[in-house]
């Protein structure tokens, strides 16, 4: 293909995107407005709208009086010009979901695996329920697949290396290519968390976002201006190893009083199953019922937790300078505590405190985040593949 024509084509695919951005973000827009938001001109706004038409992406969802002259054409994204497949494994669990444009989910399937399953056994056993809710739309209404695992994956959207699941070089994507055909994403489920929340959760107007998932493990995920930051070799934002008190407790990974060494649900588990002076592990549940009954035990527990997070998220504030921070995972649930003790401190104790502010939220996305966030990456390549 000859450069200009490269170019041409690139320019136009920038300007849909930019047009869908500031309708997902903004929506319902007429083409004035959209040419505002996206500093485009009125002209160049037309064109994009008329193919984004063309491929049934766009609709328009009534008219609106702006003073004098004719109303203005309302216009949005039909969330039912396509559907995706989003899937997420877990430790010895997986789910899929079949959604739309907008996140809505038509169909869930969850599943468990033995602890020892071969990463074959579990991949193909996913593939025949991907397969199974494909058959459910029709073809041109597929847009694609994405997958969310807890591992360091590389670029090509390899398993490097998942140390909860013991699965090393799995080639993930190739298998799904060649079952389901392109576009097929593979995202580390922090990172695929952190999709989610810009495309359909808290941080859709957010310039760089942060989503942490705070479980057994901490892991992070980074979106700068609607992209993942990925790193040069798939494993960035991996915040639960930063060392926040040397000499601290042994980590996983080998060193001392890394964060998630302090901060996981692992630790809140120890510090409450001590304080309660228990015989046996206590569960999460317990521990979030405990607080939320004022129990000494837990509420002790649950706080010396939260101010490891709150040090932890601040550290991340300062050296990526986001809008915003997402906390999911597990210890979620701790709710508006959570949100506001982590909240107070980061704004109190961040560089330039007097400058900026970030908002820190919890997510509202639910158990399926990483399913959706991993299949959302489809979007990106949207404009691309429809027929116009
Ligand atoms: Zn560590």
């Amino acid at each position: 293909m000859p450069i200009s024509v490269a170019r041409h084509d690139l320019m136009r695919r920038m300007n849909e995107m930019a047009v869908l951005t500031v309708l997902r973000q903004h929506g319902p827009l007429s083409r004035r407005r959209i040419a505002q938001y996206t500093g485009l001109t009125k002209s160049t706004v037309t064109v994009a709208v008329q193919r984004l038409f063309a491929k049934n992406i766009l609709m328009e969802v009534g008219t609106i009086n702006n003073g004098p002259g004719r109303p203005e054409v309302l216009l949005n994204l039909n969330p039912t010009a396509g559907y995706i497949i989003g899937a997420g494994i877990d430790v010895a669990s997986y789910h899929v979901v079949l959604f739309d444009l907008e996140a809505h989910i038509l169909q869930q399937y969850l599943a468990s695996f033995e602890a020892n399953a071969s990463p074959r056994e579990v991949l193909s056993r996913i593939a025949a329920d991907v397969k199974r809710m494909k058959s459910l739309i029709e073809e041109r209404e597929y847009w694609g697949f994405g997958l969310s695992i807890p591992s360091v994956i590389s670029t090509e959207g390899d398993v490097i290396y998942a140390p909860n699941l013991k699965w090393a070089d799995v080639p993930v994507k190739d298998y799904f290519v060649n079952l389901l055909g392109e576009p097929v994403f593979v995202l580390n489920d922090a990172d695929a968390g952190a999709v989610a929340e810009y495309f359909f959760g808290e941080g859709q107007k957010s310039e760089l976002l942060v989503y942490l998932t705070l479980g057994m493990g901490i892991g992070g995920g980074i979106v700068v201006n609607g992209d993942l930051l990925r790193g040069t070799t798939g494993a960035s934002a991996e915040v639960g190893h930063m060392v926040i008190a040397a000499n601290g407790p042994l980590c996983s990974c080998g060193r001392r009083g890394c964060f998630e060494a302090l901060a996981s649900v692992r630790t809140l588990i120890e510090r409450a199953t001590r304080a309660r002076d228990a015989w046996e592990w206590l569960s999460l549940d317990e521990i979030v019922n405990g607080f939320s009954a004022g129990e000494a035990w837990a509420v002790s527990a649950v706080n010396e937790t939260v101010q490891y997070i709150a040090e932890g998220v601040t550290n991340i504030a300062n050296i990526y300078d986001p809008d915003m921070i997402v906390l999911g995972g597990p210890l979620a649930r701790l709710g508006p505590y959570l949100e506001h003790y982590v909240q107070s401190h980061v704004s109190r104790h961040i560089i330039a405190a007097n400058h900026r502010r970030i908002a820190i939220k919890i997510t509202s996305l639910g158990q399926f985040a990483s399913d959706l966030g991993a299949g959302a990456m489809v979007l990106n390549t949207a404009v691309d593949t429809r027929d116009g």
